[in-house]
């Protein structure tokens, strides 16, 4: 038998330790932990790792902690915009949506994308349109609200700012995601989130886009990204990971060690990623002081961490 496993994101920042109640920090562990249960669940029974990180990626979704379904952000106009990613290692298929409102699991209607759409990425109101045809569960848009959110919004509504998650001195961050190695040695990852917080232009980060923030190649490894989305969409972080191991024949530790230390900080690429390779291994790495984060293997062992 094959070793499997799965590992879980909650976006990375930088949280002041001093800031987190023993409560709060508590709240993050557990959905982390939820998270990666559920996805474990499915791998252990013999599942594809593909609909483990979708489950896993659910869960953290249904999370108000989380910037990603219930919990995203505020955009400009006061609304939640969501964006998300799922590929499959082996077939290298992948489906994604961008800027999608009301629609409870992103992820879900970007594996509906994947697998009942001729396309990768759809967006806006052609997603709902969409969502509407798959009967995908839609909510209202009081389902979305957080205090915390709505708050962190006030503060630069009307503004020209916009603001990651990450960079808010009151760290309730976000974006979330997931990779898994199944029993029968494919890969799988997903990824997502609200964006940024009070975003304009229809923004979209790297979270909906395969290669950037989210990607999985049985040859290689499955990643999923979290950070300053510009600047990952540059780096095409994701894809670079698989790169390094592929063309350059480097372990998935190197491979992630360069991408996340070397090449993102050149390009104001604060954040981190998760990465499983196609033996089990599993790397979570990040360039700023935290990254909400948790791994479980084989051997069943759950384990979170958020500071370094
Ligand atoms: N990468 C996401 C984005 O830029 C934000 C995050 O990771 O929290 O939309």
């Amino acid at each position: 038998m094959i070793n499997y496993g799965i590992a879980v994101h909650g976006g990375a920042g930088t949280i002041p330790r001093s800031d987190l109640t023993p409560a709060r920090e508590q709240a993050y562990r557990l959905g982390l932990e939820d998270a990666l249960k559920r996805g474990h669940a499915i791998l252990k029974e013999g599942g594809s790792s593909l609909d483990a990180v979708e489950a896993a990626v659910r869960v953290l979704e249904d999370c108000p902690h989380f910037n990603a379904g219930k919990g995203s952000v505020f955009n400009a106009d006061g609304q939640h915009e969501m964006d998300a990613s799922i590929m499959e290692g082996h077939t290298l298929r992948a489906g994604a949506v961008a800027g999608v409102n009301n629609v409870r699991n992103p992820v879900g209607l970007a594996r509906l994308v994947m697998d009942k759409s001729p396309h990768v990425l759809i967006s806006g109101m052609g997603a709902f349109e969409f969502a509407h045809q798959e009967k995908v569960l839609l909510e209202d848009d009081q389902y979305f609200f957080d205090q915390f959110r709505y708050d962190q919004w006030m503060k630069t509504k009307g503004t020209d700012q916009y603001q990651l998650d990450h960079s808010d001195g009151e760290h309730k961050f976000g974006t979330v995601g997931a990779v898994a190695l199944d029993q029968h040695g494919h890969l799988a990852g997903a990824t997502s989130t609200g964006g940024m917080t009070n975003k304009r232009f229809q923004r979209i980060g790297d979270s909906p886009l395969i290669g950037a923030g989210t990607y999985a190649n049985d040859s290689t490894c499955a990643i999923s990204c979290t950070g300053h989305g510009e600047s990952f969409i540059r780096a095409v972080a994701a894809y670079d990971v698989s790169a390094l191991m592929e063309y350059k024949g480097l372990s998935l530790q190197e491979a992630v060690r360069v991408v996340v230390h070397d090449k993102l900080p050149l390009l104001d690429g604060d954040g981190g990623l998760i990465a499983i390779d196609r033996n089990g291994n599993i790397v979570l790495d990040f360039n700023c002081s935290g990254m909400y984060r948790g791994q479980c293997g084989s051997d069943g062992v759950v384990k979170s961490a958020i500071f370094r």
